[in-house]
């Protein structure tokens, strides 16, 4: 096995057990390695760290898969990563009788680059490094074996790939395709996964908790959905009484797939749901110039800032459709706003709330601030800014 020598004092983080070896920590590899290939991790004196997953064409050059010096990766190492991970989640009270739920989550369950969404019986696999793309079949024997499920997908097509020197990848890697389509129960309400085109694996399970919260708040209120996609705050909304739900997203495909979902749901009464394509940016002001109002509005767009580079502007565009939903708000009413900008910090993501209510005029509080749900656990020595952020404010 080669092995990567660290530059001196470089070996703190490792210590740390952050899991990211960057290019400019390595001193020199001695030996030959080749993508995706495990190389043992050893500090400037010599001291043996772990074994890592080698990648020559990413700036993390190196992906810790244990920090035991002795560890052999091989296919019985996955299985075990697996079977913890799974058990992680079997214990979490919140997860029960949930059928879309997060698997595996990458660096935080201990298996960098691996991501597995798990909707019923069908799973999609989602890998983006190098040390990830050598194992597959070894995580794919272990899926299979520890969930019995019927069928995997790999959707293995995220951008970041391309800095691991990776092309994009997609298929079956076990069983077939359904014969009908994917439907999950998010605490009772029905939503239809697409797992081949949808967004990331098809859903956005990281929001389950903060869509179930809205249900709690709901009731009697007037909602307006921005970012709704297919329509899960929206259903949501409807399953907790609110008196009206309007949605807006500019994606006709995402807005396709909404129709259907809420038509899964005969209980919900669709008389009070409204669907509409728009960009949020314009409707918003649109919306402020009708004088329309509502009791609570859910902001949850795209990432802005992928990463600090872009905070400026980002920062722009999330105070932009802030004040804009304040002012759309009627006393008492209540803003649940999001980022899943990495480049974005909860810390400066409140200020710019804050900031965006001064400027609306409204006197707001937050009541919550969230995060992703229990099944995507947060490695505490991890960029914050990673996942996703929440806020819940109500205005006086
Ligand atoms: N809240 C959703 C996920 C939202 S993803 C859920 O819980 O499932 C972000 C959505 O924003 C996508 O559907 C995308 O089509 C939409 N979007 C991106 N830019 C937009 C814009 N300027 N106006 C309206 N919708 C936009």
């Amino acid at each position: 096995m080669a092995q990567l020598i660290l530059k001196p004092g470089r070996e703190r983080s490792v210590l740390r057990r952050h899991p990211w070896i960057f290019d400019g920590a390595v001193e020199r590899l001695v030996g030959r390695a080749k993508s995706g290939d495990t190389v043992e991790v050893v500090a400037d004196d010599g001291r043996i760290l772990g074994r890592a997953a080698w990648s020559p064409s990413s700036r993390i050059r190196a992906r810790v898969w244990s920090f035991a010096p002795d560890q052999t990766i091989d296919d019985a190492f996955f299985k075990r990563r697996i079977a913890q991970a799974l058990a992680r989640r079997a214990d979490l009270p919140e997860l029960a009788g949930q059928e879309g739920l997060r698997l595996l989550h990458a660096e935080s369950d201990g298996l960098p680059g691996v991501i597995c969404d798990g909707y019923g019986d069908t799973l999609v696999l989602a890998l983006s490094s190098a040390g990830a793309e050598k194992w597959r079949d070894a995580i794919v024997g272990a899926l299979v074996k520890a969930t019995g499920c019927a069928r995997i997908y790999e959707r293995s097509d995220a951008d970041l790939r391309a800095l691991e020197g990776l092309m994009p990848r997609c298929g079956y890697l076990h069983g077939e395709a359904p014969a009908v389509p994917v439907v999950i129960s998010e605490s009772g309400v029905r939503m239809e996964v697409d797992i081949v085109a949808g967004h990331k694996t098809g859903f956005y399970l990281d929001q389950r908790d903060n869509r179930l919260l809205l249900r709690q708040l709901a009731h009697g209120r007037r909602v307006l959905n921005c970012f709704c996609y297919t329509g899960g705050f929206s259903l949501q909304a409807l399953a907790g009484g609110a008196a009206s739900v309007l949605s807006l997203d500019s994606s006709v495909p995402a807005l396709a797939a909404a129709a259907p979902n809420l038509a899964l749901n005969p209980e919900l009464a669709a008389g009070r749901a409204l669907w509409r394509e728009a960009d949020v940016f314009s409707e918003l002001r649109a919306l402020a110039l009708a004088g329309e109002q509502f009791d609570l509005v859910v902001l949850d767009p795209p990432k802005f800032a992928p990463s600090p580079a872009h905070a400026e502007r980002a920062a722009r565009a999330y105070k932009d459709i802030n004040l804009y939903a304040c002012k759309l708000l009627s006393p008492g009413g209540i803003l649940m706003t999001y980022s899943c900008s990495g480049g974005i910090g909860i810390e400066l993501f409140q200020k710019i709330v804050a900031g965006a209510a001064q400027d609306a005029k409204v006197e707001a509080r937050m009541v919550r601030r969230l995060s992703a749900a229990a099944d995507h656990p947060v490695l505490l020595d991890f960029p914050e800014g990673e996942y996703l952020k929440g806020l819940v404010c109500q205005v006086a």
